[in-house]
């Protein structure tokens, strides 16, 4: 038995979410997806800067080494500091030592000077030399010219899109409006309510804790031809237990299901970033690479991680930052940032 695998990766994430635990609670209590973004997550995102961009970044990435992650996918969003915000989730990133594909999600929600600006950030920071793609929040809060500028840019970029797809019944519509727009390389996140014959193109993520926690439903992503990989949509970066959730979830829905339905959407997560094949992390179990073991085995941890061929973290915790430092700014931060909301 083995108790090695190659660096996991998060091919979903939002690194200015790491936060958000513990914020005050919203003015009501949501009751639908819709109520969620506009109570929870668009009262948070506006009050972002770059500081806490920073000490977010900085522990959601720390808290992807400690749980074997080694390369992040990340789609941000800060209303109020757009311009160098990809700039600074990279930097925390590469601080800590973790690979990151940085994406500014591109709206509408604030007036066609605010999609200008992130399509801006996303062009600036993959100009740059930045490893990105091009955001999009969604659809449903994008108009068609905003869509196709998006596609475009990432077209003459010669890279991706990072969109949320059909995540709510808000986004029903999301697919059809962006038929024709997307190219295999396109990350399709969520797509719980997109039809099996949409025949989008792209990788589909699937993030089975988050749509637990959203109720918006089962994606059961098997029935898709599409390739599928696994995200956390924010929620830590712990990729073994978003397996097992993904395998539970698929489970629930077909007994007769197996845990290589659901770990071959980790292996399918390797073609986002394709050196974490090359980075190495030993783990606390000896059957860490057989899906049957893992599946039902809760609570690995990750011990050893080498990235790029030099250690990022030893017996648990992270080699190139201080973990204490970063939890005490983050924390910090987090304070700054619930007075704001
Ligand atoms: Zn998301």
């Amino acid at each position: 038995m083995s108790a090695t695998t190659p660096g996991l990766v998060n091919a979903h994430h939002h690194l200015y979410s790491a936060l958000a635990r513990g914020m005050p609670a919203p003015p009501s209590t949501p009751t639908t997806f819709r109520e969620i973004l506009e109570q929870i997550w668009w009262r948070l995102d506006l009050a972002l800067d770059l500081d806490i961009i920073r000490w977010s970044a900085m522990l959601g990435a720390l808290e992807a080494l400690e749980s074997g992650c080694t390369a992040i996918v990340d789609h941000h969003e800060s209303p109020n500091a757009i311009e160098g915000s990809l700039d600074v989730i990279a930097a925390a990133c590469a601080a800590v030592g973790v690979r990151v594909v940085c994406a500014y999600g591109v709206t509408d929600r604030h007036g066609p000077d605010g999609a200008r600006r992130g399509l801006d950030e996303n062009e600036r920071f993959v100009r740059a030399g930045g490893r990105g793609m091009v955001g999009i929040h969604a659809a449903f809060t994008c108009s068609d010219d905003t869509l196709a500028a998006a596609a475009g840019l990432a077209h003459d970029l010669g890279v991706g899109v990072h969109v949320h797809v059909a995540e709510g019944v808000d986004d029903i519509d999301g697919p059809r409006r962006l038929a024709g727009l997307t190219t295999d390389d396109w990350l399709l996140v969520h797509c719980v309510h997109l039809r099996d014959d949409a025949a989008l193109r792209g990788t589909i993520v699937h993030n089975p804790r988050s749509n637990m926690n959203n109720a918006v439903g089962y994606a059961d992503p098997a029935r898709f031809a599409n390739r599928v990989a696994l995200g956390s949509d924010g929620i830590g970066s712990a990729m073994l237990d978003e397996f097992e959730l993904a395998y539970a979830r698929l489970r629930e829905r077909d007994v007769t299901a197996t845990p290589t339905t659901a770990w071959s959407w980790v292996e399918q997560s390797w073609n986002l970033v394709p050196e974490a094949r090359g980075d190495r992390v030993t783990w606390s179990y000896d059957g860490v690479a057989d899906p049957w073991r893992l599946a039902f085995t809760p609570g690995v941890r990750a011990i050893d991680v080498d990235i790029d061929g030099a250690p990022a973290l030893r017996n648990g915790l992270a080699t190139r930052v201080d973990g204490h430092e970063v939890r005490a700014k983050a924390a910090e931060q987090a304070t700054r940032l619930f007075a704001r909301l």
